[in-house]
């Protein structure tokens, strides 16, 4: 039996299709603040729903019995919060993740599998970043709840044995997404059809995989890459600007005479890292090839969205 953490959100719950599709029972636990029932609804007994937040060690502990690999991906997804909320990174991403090492040492479960992100670089001198790159010095309260989870494991995995893969995602993004630029400029135009409102210069720069091929990459990283901490970038190996989403998103909007305004600075907001990168070279040495580069991803993910949302 497989574990998924956040297992109704977003990326969780294209995971657990994924699994359930290579003929795994999976259970999930969720507390469904960003996830939503529907993502999963079209699942029948190979999935076990598990209401829980994972702050709860008591109910969190019960939730490990049998487990063989969690798939921890429950965390705050949203990093502006921090500029608002500066316990919700702590409590929701290093505490949480504190939590479910410590259920599985109780419990005998022994693999890992974490949703990190490219937050943890900072703004990285080193362009493509590779997984070498050093010292960490993240720039939002979400990126430094991220490596406090990194370090976590491998301290957890050091002391008490067993196996990790850490995956540093790029922006991941497709259908079922609920948060992220693409969503934001799609509920914009939404409300104001005539003008979309960049924040920052439109400048920022940075990967955008699939978040198909995100959940078989990291499939495909538990199956080939067998140390004791196995740590990957995923991502494309290419980059897309702001500007350019929100060009795509007004071509695939078929609106006539949109006003694109930028807020302009080179962040979107305090703690966006303007440019991020990925090297990506380990991945690929593995044998995994994304399926399509940044600028295909949007495009699929805008037609998908605008399909799901609305216009
Ligand atoms: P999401 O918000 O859709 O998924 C997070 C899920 O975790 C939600 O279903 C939410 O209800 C659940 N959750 C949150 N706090 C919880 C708690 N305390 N207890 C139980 N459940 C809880 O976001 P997502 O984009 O699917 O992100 C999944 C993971 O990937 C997160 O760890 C996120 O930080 C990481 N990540 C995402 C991206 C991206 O571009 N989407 C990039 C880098 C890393």
């Amino acid at each position: 039996m497989e574990l998924v953490t956040g297992g109704a959100g977003f990326i969780g719950s294209h995971l657990v299709d994924a699994l359930v599709e290579k003929g795994k029972k999976v259970r999930v636990i969720d507390n469904f603040s960003s996830g939503r029932m529907e993502f999963l609804s079209h699942h029948n007994d190979e999935v076990e729903i598990i209401k829980c937040d994972l702050l709860d060690f008591e109910s969190l502990k019960k939730t490990m019995q049998g487990i063989e690999t969690v798939h921890h991906l429950a965390a705050n997804p949203d990093i502006r919060l921090g500029t608002q909320v500066t316990d919700t990174d702590l409590k929701q991403g290093t505490i949480a993740t504190y939590n479910i090492l410590e259920a599985m040492r109780i419990n005998n479960v022994t693999n890992i599998s974490f949703a990190s992100s490219s937050a943890i670089y900072g703004e990285a001198e080193e362009m493509p970043t590779s997984e070498k790159y050093g010292p960490l010095l993240p720039i939002s309260l979400y990126g430094a709840s991220k490596i406090a989870s990194e370090t976590l494991i491998t301290a957890w995995i050091g002391t008490f044995g067993g196996k990790a893969w850490i995956h540093r995602f790029a922006n991941i993004v497709g259908p079922r997404g609920t948060h992220g630029v693409i969503f934001d400029f799609i509920h914009k135009l939404k409300k104001t059809p005539n003008r979309l409102e960049v924040l920052g210069d439109g400048f920022q720069e940075k990967s955008y995989m699939s978040v198909s091929d995100c959940v078989n990459s990291m499939i495909h990283l538990i199956e080939n890459a067998n140390k004791d901490v196995n740590l990957y970038n995923l991502g494309t190996g290419d980059t897309c600007s702001v500007r350019r989403i929100a060009e795509i998103v007004v071509e695939e909007s078929k609106i006539d005479q949109v006003n694109i305004e930028y807020t302009g600075g080179k962040r979107g907001w305090a703690g966006d890292v303007p440019k991020t990168f990925l090297n990506v070279n380990k991945l690929l040495e593995t044998g995994f090839k994304p399926t399509r580069m940044s600028e295909e991803t949007i495009r699929d993910c805008v037609i998908d969205l605008i399909d799901e949302i609305g216009l």
